[in-house]
Parts: C-alpha cells; sequence; structure tokens
C-alpha cells in the first residue's frame, strides 16, 4: 500500500497566471459590466435623492477605469502596468500607458456615462480628479467630450513632475478645496480605495477593478 502523499504547507499564494484568467473571463464574460451598473445605479439613486437638499451640490469622480475603459491596454500588455514606451501595435501590443493616455481613444464605460448624464440633469457639478498628469490635459479633455463626458466643471490633474505615494494625498485635499468653494460633494467615485480614502465626501462609491491596483 503506497502512503498517503505528504504535502507540505507552503505560503504561496495564488497563481497569477491563474487569476489573469479569472480576470479575463470576469470581464468577457459580462459580470464585470454588470457589477458596473450595480455600483452607478446605486449612485443614481442617491444623487436623485440627494441633489435637491443641498446647495451647489457636486459629483467627484475618478477618470481611469472610472469613467473611461482601459481595457483595451490592460488586455494589450497582459495586465502588465508598463507606463513607458510606445502604443503603436495596438490591439496586439505592448502598449506604454502613458502614449495610450495621449491617443485620447479609451471609450465610455457606458454605466458611468449614463450616470453622469443624470447628474448633469439633476443640476450636479461634476468635478473629475485624476492621477493623469498635466501634460496630459488636452488628450483626456478631449477624450473626455468625445465620449459625451463634455458638461464637467473641471478636470483635476496632478502637476507634471508631482508624485504622491497615494493617490488619496493628492485627491483628498483637492475635495478639501472644491468644498471650500461652497460645494458639497454628495458623491465621490472611483475604482481604487485611494480615490476614496480621506474624506471630504458624503458618501463613497467603489467601482470593481480586479486588474490594477494605484495604491
Ligand atoms: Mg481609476
Amino acid at each position: 500500500m503506497p502512503s498517503a502523499q505528504s504535502v507540505p504547507a507552503l505560503e504561496q499564494p495564488a497563481n497569477v497566471g491563474d487569476v489573469k484568467l479569472v480576470a479575463t473571463a470576469y470581464y468577457n464574460g459580462g459580470a464585470y459590466e454588470r457589477d458596473l451598473a450595480a455600483v452607478t445605479s446605486e449612485v443614481s439613486s442617491w444623487l436623485s435623492k440627494r441633489a435637491s437638499q443641498v446647495s451647489q451640490p457636486a459629483l467627484v469622480l475618478d477618470v481611469d477605469d472610472t469613467v473611461l475603459s482601459n481595457w483595451q491596454v490592460i488586455k494589450a500588455d497582459d495586465f502588465g502596468r508598463v507606463i513607458e514606451g510606445p502604443c503603436n501595435a495596438l490591439p496586439a501590443g505592448p502598449c506604454g500607458w502613458a502614449a495610450w493616455d495621449l491617443l485620447g481613444r479609451a471609450p465610455a464605460i457606458t454605466p458611468s456615462l449614463r450616470m453622469f448624464e443624470q447628474a448633469r440633469a439633476l443640476g450636479v457639478a461634476v468635478f473629475f480628479i485624476t492621477g493623469r498628469p498635466e501634460s496630459q490635459r488636452a488628450a483626456t479633455e478631449r477624450n473626455l467630450r468625445n465620449t459625451g463626458y463634455g458638461g464637467f466643471t473641471r478636470l483635476v490633474m496632478v502637476p507634471d513632475g508631482k508624485h504622491y505615494s497615494s493617490a488619496a494625498d493628492f485627491k483628498a485635499p483637492v475635495r478639501a478645496g472644491i468644498e471650500g468653494e461652497g460645494q458639497t460633494i454628495i458623491a465621490n467615485m472611483g475604482d481604487q480605495p485611494s480615490d476614496l480614502a480621506g474624506g471630504h465626501a458624503e458618501r463613497t462609491f467603489l467601482l470593481p477593478n480586479p486588474f490594477y491596483r494605484i495604491p
């Protein structure tokens, strides 16, 4: 009789290749889109209820994978976050993220666009706060306008050459400044916890993003 196989306890985490397959199936199978819609639906309900109750209601939104989809580059880079380098080989890739941003070709995330349109119809001012640098302003504004996000109040970007260990270190003080102008930020929506940390919003809403992490 062979003895039962002895398997030593190992500390290895999940296999990255397996996790990439799960993430790809999450996107391709439609569950990602459904989860996005589930969250934006919550935001919509809250905006409908709250916008008329405060003066100068405002909505804060992140840009990347909150209102614009980067799935094309995520897929082309096989989930790598390569910032530098050209982006001239899509759809196969590889594609540098900074070059991709400058193309201004990211499509809208449809549930977010519908929610944005509703916010504007309710008279809610929309502020985009992004970790993208100022050097990408023209491309980013063009991308936003071309995909239907034209009616925003302001796009706040990271000054060129500035780096933050957490996006929250940049974004939370920007929200405080918006409040200081007399706006009431009734909702803040992003795809990273660092979009939402640090307060200065009545409610926060976290979209799904199993594809990458921004500290
Ligand atoms: Mg984002």
